[in-house]
């Protein structure tokens, strides 16, 4: 194997792995993209309940307005019981009287409330179920890229294993050096020259002496003799013929 060969097998594990870092990188960002299509359906149950438990306390306020009015009413009819004078008497029937139109009214108030308690409740459970299926779905969806991410990773660790064969059989240092520092910069890193002169990298034409260092390196190799770094003058890709 010629080190320009040992080279784009290096590289091809090296797309595999910046594949996978692109998508473990990405998979997180889509599980909150997922969760964050739950907010709506949070938002609507939260009012919905807000808005049950707002009816129940009307209800209850009546009630215990009722509550009260009847106590006042009891009280003032002892009270009542006791009294000496007719004209005490009648003060206090016209009390009870009043007492009683109003708690006539907090009643009439305790039905009407109750009234919007069913629609209330009915509002709450259709924002629940709507929640539970939305919250089903996400679940699944969820479970599936943590799968997914839990996939990637061991690949991950598979290619890296396998990166680590390939680059011991790049032989040359200074290719591998100069391979390793171009692959922060540039992807990928080599490019075919083709036939026409342009680099498949960045498609500048090279001049024909890097078309003819290229021919010669590809002589070299195929003789089993050391090559060199052909570079496009352009982006610095490493240049070979096909
Ligand atoms: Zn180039």
């Amino acid at each position: 194997m010629t080190i320009i060969e040992a080279l784009v097998d290096l590289q091809e594990v090296d797309g595999r792995i910046r594949e996978l870092e692109h998508e473990l990188k990405d998979l997180p960002r889509r599980k909150a993209l997922e969760t964050a299509r739950l907010s709506g359906a949070i938002a609507d149950l939260q009012a919905a309940k807000a808005n049950q438990e707002y009816a129940s306390q009307r209800v209850k306020g009546y009630e215990e307005d009722a509550q009260a009015l009847k106590e006042k009413i009891q009280k003032l009819k002892t009270t009542q019981m006791g009294l000496k004078t007719n004209k005490e008497y009648q003060d206090f029937s016209i009390q009870i009287d009043l007492v009683s139109h109003d708690l006539e009214a907090a009643e009439n108030n305790q039905i009407a409330a109750m009234d919007d308690l069913p629609s209330a409740e009915a509002r709450t459970k259709d924002a629940q179920d709507r929640y539970d299926a939305e919250k089903g779905g996400v679940d699944r969806f969820c479970a599936e890229l943590d799968e997914r991410i839990a996939a990637v990773k061991a690949e991950l660790a598979e290619c890296q294993k396998e990166r680590a064969e390939k680059a011991k059989a790049v032989s040359d240092p200074k290719f591998m050096l100069y391979y390793e520092r171009l692959r922060l910069k540039r992807w990928p890193v080599l490019a075919a020259l083709t036939h026409d002169g342009v680099c498949d990298g960045c498609h500048l034409v090279q001049p024909p002496s890097v078309g003819q260092l290229a021919d010669a390196n590809a002589k070299n190799g195929e003789a089993g003799k050391p090559q060199s770094i052909v570079a496009c003058t352009m982006c610095g890709r490493i240049l070979y013929r096909i």
